[in-house]
């Protein structure tokens, strides 16, 4: 049966549901099994648990970690974590007071210019990840206050300019890595499509600190698939290890991304969801 979906978003980050809205939904549409992943929040899982067990859904608990390796943005997935865990609760309580503070201080030098910046517009432009200014500037763009990014940084946002504000540094994939394992959690890969850092899986499959890749997502073309079903094979060879494969819509709401679409779209086997349980029952 193809009734598994291990990445959905509600309102405790991005999404458009609440975990109590998006449950219903899931269970309208079929679904058996599914994964609650929101941004650097573990806010919408206990809900959506309770709301599981009332329809005979499986809801498993997860996270979805904004990283940067190299200037390059990676979303790490962290399933059947200890959503309880009070060290793992703090971190990420601070990390969203810091991210609110610096937005609210660019908006507060903009507003210096005389230049009104919606917050929400930029939360949008951040797809639920960590603010930064490429969000900011396409904001301004939008605006029409300026013609492209590269004159927003020019004009505004460049440092010396007079909305630059200094940035926080932010956690690398090895530090989610090493939180997840921390809440006894399983530590997945997130669309692997957007980095192109195959090796970078391999070193982190090598610290045993990650299980698996998202093999499946929305995003992934049939030959996108095909490669990271080859590299998960070739790393599970190399190490003589076995690794999960996890895959999900990203769901957010039906207009969120470029098309339109519909809850319970993609899906894969509930297998997979089956294979991670038992992952996860084994950490615990
Ligand atoms: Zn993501
Ligand atoms: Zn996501």
């Amino acid at each position: 049966m193809q009734n598994a979906d291990l990445h959905m978003h509600t309102t405790a980050s991005d999404g458009g549901y609440s975990p109590l809205e998006l449950v219903t939904k899931c269970k309208e549409v079929g679904l058996e099994y599914i994964a609650i992943t929101d941004h650097d929040t573990v806010g919408g899982v206990a809900e959506a648990i309770k709301e599981g067990e009332k329809h005979g859904i499986t809801v498993i608990s997860g996270i979805e970690f904004s990283t940067k390796e190299a200037g390059v943005s990676v979303h790490i997935l962290g399933y059947g974590i200890d959503v309880t865990d009070a060290a793992l609760l703090k971190m990420l309580q601070e990390q969203q007071q810091m991210r609110k503070k610096r937005m609210e201080e660019m908006v507060t030098k903009f507003a210096e210019q005389n230049i009104h910046i919606d917050e929400v517009e930029i939360l949008k432009e951040a797809d639920g990840g960590s603010i930064g200014r490429p969000h900011v500037a396409k904001v301004l763009v939008k605006m029409g206050i300026v013609k492209d990014v590269a004159e927003a940084f020019h004009l505004y946002l460049a440092e010396g300019k007079p909305c630059y504000v200094k940035k926080e540094r932010e956690m690398t994939p090895l530090e989610a890595l090493k939180w997840i394992e921390a809440a006894k959690g399983v530590a997945i890969v997130a669309h692997p499509v957007y980095y192109d850092l195959d090796d970078k899986i391999e070193e982190w499959v090598a610290t045993g600190l990650l299980h698996g890749v998202e093999v499946y997502h929305r995003d992934h073309e049939d030959a996108v698939q095909k490669h990271y079903e080859q590299l998960v094979k070739r790393i599970e060879q190399k190490f003589d290890i076995s690794l999960l494969r996890t895959g999900g819509s990203d769901f957010h709401h039906e207009d969120y991304g470029r098309v339109r679409q519909p809850l319970g779209e993609t899906r894969i086997d509930n297998e997979f969801a089956i294979e991670l349980l038992a992952k996860i029952q084994s950490r615990s």
